[in-house]
């Protein structure tokens, strides 16, 4: 039997698979410390669950409209207004199956074969893919690590030709934690407009950003930018809600349409008890996820310390979400290994510490670790790392 054609070029996730193979050496009895996830390792606050829980036994549990619950929909109104200033009308907004189909049905929606994506490197795991499932072309730029690992408005300029669709804008950045700045944001957005380009602004990280810093969508800088941008979100990263998969899209009408039409007919709607469940995370107040957040930034500060402290190891400092993405080139040679690959398996296999090969992202001379496990499990990672490469000089 012949698969179609459309997955047979699909690579299956790295981060997947490092965490698998962690997973299969800590069911061998090994004291693995992953730093590969993908997810806050807190638990989802307690009022959400119960909200979920109530919603079952009031007997939520039925079909809901395909572009979700009409209050929930609401309360990512307020979140807007409150937060970015942007109004969106009910029908310019979707809920979707966390933020991941919510880019998936958008590229469905938006491209035709060959249709072109500007993809930023180092760019998340899946929007190559999901832009190849969409019979698209992801085009890669390489976000310089000099210029913090952001797009300059004369990149974007360049690599524009007449079928470029759309440009992917992921701030804070998965993998490297870097947040654009308002004018650098208006730049980029200034060229997309000249060129009539959409902007897909990626913001799933948007309340894990620390320090001083804050976030900035790209649609808030203008009425034309907020016509341009769908932006996609969710509660995932923010309520660690990962597996509640309720995320959303805001944008244009006519988009928003196209997608829930789309999912009406594949998933038909995202489970109503999670529903409930992000009903009451934007119903209540953010302390719980400004408790996160400060564990996370205090976590930041302590790792950035011990990471870039190790011979051979430069690193962006990260300024949101919840990784850190330096630079192993060096140490990787000094220890005798080529490809920045091999010495992460070499690192899992000797010291049992799991990190994410950059070549996943685009960026193989990084790697990828999670900040997303206590402070505890950080130190004796770094201290192992330490130890790895010491050993191998
Ligand atoms: N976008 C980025 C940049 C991510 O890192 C992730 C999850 O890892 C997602 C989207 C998907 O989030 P969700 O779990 O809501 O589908």
């Amino acid at each position: 039997m012949e698969l179609a054609e459309r997955v047979q070029s699909l690579t299956p996730s790295s981060t997947l698979a490092i965490t698998a193979k962690a997973k299969a050496l800590k069911k061998e009895g090994h004291d693995v410390i992953g730093l590969a996830a993908g997810e806050p390792d807190f638990n989802t606050p307690e009022h959400i669950i119960q909200a979920a829980k109530k919603a079952m036994d009031e007997g939520k549990t039925k079909y809901t409209p395909s572009g979700g619950l009409p209050e929930l929909k609401q309360q990512i109104q307020k979140k807007f207004k409150r937060d970015q200033n942007l109004e969106y009308r009910e029908n310019e907004l979707i809920v979707t199956i966390g933020a991941k189909h919510a880019l998936f049905t958008l590229f469905q929606v938006l491209l035709n074969p060959g249709d072109e994506v500007i993809v930023p490197t180092p760019y998340w795991v899946s929007y190559p893919e999901q832009i190849k499932l969409a019979q698209g072309k992801p085009v890669f730029v390489e976000a310089q690590e000099d210029n913090e690992f952001k797009l300059t408005p004369e990149q974007v300029e360049q690599a524009i030709t007449d079928r470029t669709k759309a440009i992917i804008i992921n701030s804070p950045s998965n993998p490297t934690g870097v947040i654009y700045s308002r004018e650098e944001l208006q730049a980029i957005g200034d060229v997309c407009l000249k060129h009539n380009i959409t902007i897909v602004s990626d913001e799933i990280y948007e309340k894990l950003i620390y320090g001083e810093h804050h976030h900035i969508s790209i649609a808030q800088l203008s009425d034309k930018l907020k016509e341009s941008t769908v932006i996609i979100n969710g509660v995932s990263k923010s309520h660690s809600m990962t597996g509640w998969r309720i995320g959303y899209a805001a944008g244009n009408e006519t988009i928003i349409k196209a997608m829930t039409n789309l999912a009406s007919h594949s998933t038909s709607n995202p489970t109503s008890i999670s529903q409930y469940g992000a009903l009451a995370a934007y119903s209540a107040s953010e302390e719980e996820v400004n408790k996160m957040k400060e564990a996370f930034g205090e976590r930041l500060e302590k790792l950035y310390q011990w990471v870039t402290d190790l011979p051979g190891v430069s690193c962006v400092k990260p300024k949101g979400a919840f990784y850190l993405f330096p630079n192993v080139k060096e140490a990787a040679a000094a220890c005798g290994y080529d490809e920045v690959f091999d010495w992460v398996e070499a690192l899992l296999e000797e010291e049992k510490v799991a990190l994410v090969p950059g070549s996943g992202f685009g960026a193989p001379e990084n790697v990828r670790l999670s900040y997303a496990t206590s402070l505890d499990q950080l130190e004796e990672a770094a201290k192992r790392i330490k130890r790895f490469i010491e050993k191998h000089q």
